[in-house]
């Protein structure tokens, strides 16, 4: 595939960096993942404006402006093959000449695109929706920021894959935060809860979408505070993301979620979302 570094278009596996990249040292960079629906990228100006709160909190001066960013993602989009992708963004902070915690005073980010075939959830998964594992949120205070720093997440999500699960869902102090890579949505005699955006979860796009679509639709719910408890009764429990869409989870920790089959409001918003995605695709 066809990749971008630092104002280069090239081959992905000729694609080098230098070790004294920062995210390479540290994990101090920002990134993206964008869904592209029938080579058009979904949601576009959000995402770049969640890079562009994430560089800001980490300090990092944004190299591109929101118009030079869009023409970045659909020239990649562009030269590589798929009708649908998932387009991979990474703004480090960049390399300076040896390894030092505190920022270098003059420094060049390095900035990184590669994509892939976008996979949503296959039919299969769908229908049985996927199992998941609980876990406590050891991760640090600013989960709204999208760095690369993902070492928790990624223990995390190796956790749940260790006990053949597909997610870990997070819990706090008794309550709710969000998936080791996933928002969680629950559903509670027939009302869609959802924590309300904090430090302590990324603010995600799919999120938002599943939230602009219940309030359209006339669907009851509410951004709430969710106990621990009320997610191991719940009658439903979806994840939701720019790659697993909207997608049920029907067991938690290997007991039943409701039926144990994905349940008739996920499995309504999982439309609404389809629909939605394919009129914005037309648009
Ligand atoms: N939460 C975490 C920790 C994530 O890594 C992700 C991204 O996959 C999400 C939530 C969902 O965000 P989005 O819907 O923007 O993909």
């Amino acid at each position: 595939s066809i990749c971008y570094l630092d104002g280069q278009y090239l081959p992905l596996a000729e694609a080098r960096v230098s070790p004294l990249d920062r995210s390479f040292l540290f994990g101090d960079g920002a990134y993206e993942v964008i869904p592209v629906y029938s080579r058009r990228p979904f949601r576009l100006e959000e995402h770049i404006a969640r890079l562009g709160n994430t560089l800001a909190a980490l300090r990092l001066p944004d190299p591109h402006s929101a118009v030079q960013w869009a023409d970045m993602v659909r020239e990649v989009v562009a030269r590589n093959a798929w009708e649908d992708q998932s387009v991979y963004l990474q703004v480090s902070r960049g390399a300076d000449d040896k390894r030092n915690h505190a920022f270098p005073a003059v420094i060049r980010p390095t900035v990184f695109m590669m994509s892939d075939a976008l996979l949503t959830p296959p039919a299969a998964q769908l229908d049985s929706g996927v199992a998941a594992v609980s876990a406590a949120d050891f991760r640090w205070l600013r989960c709204d920021l999208k760095t690369v720093a993902l070492l928790a997440n990624c223990l995390l999500r190796q956790h749940a894959v260790e006990q053949g699960c597909a997610e870990s869902i997070l819990f706090r102090d008794g309550f709710l935060t969000e998936g080791a890579a996933s928002n969680i949505f629950i559903v509670r005699d027939g009302v869609m809860l959802t924590p309300p955006k904090s430090h302590l979860m990324l603010p995600g796009i799919t999120y938002d979408v599943v939230l602009e679509l219940a309030a359209r639709h006339g669907l009851p719910h509410e951004v709430r505070e969710i106990l621990e408890d009320e997610v191991r009764s719940a009658d439903e429990i979806w994840m939701t993301s720019s790659t697993k869409e909207v997608l049920a989870i029907t067991t938690l920790d290997g007991r039943p979620v409701g039926s144990g089959r994905p349940g008739p409001v996920g499995r309504q918003m999982h439309a609404w979302y389809q629909d939605f995605k394919n009129t914005v695709m037309r648009s």
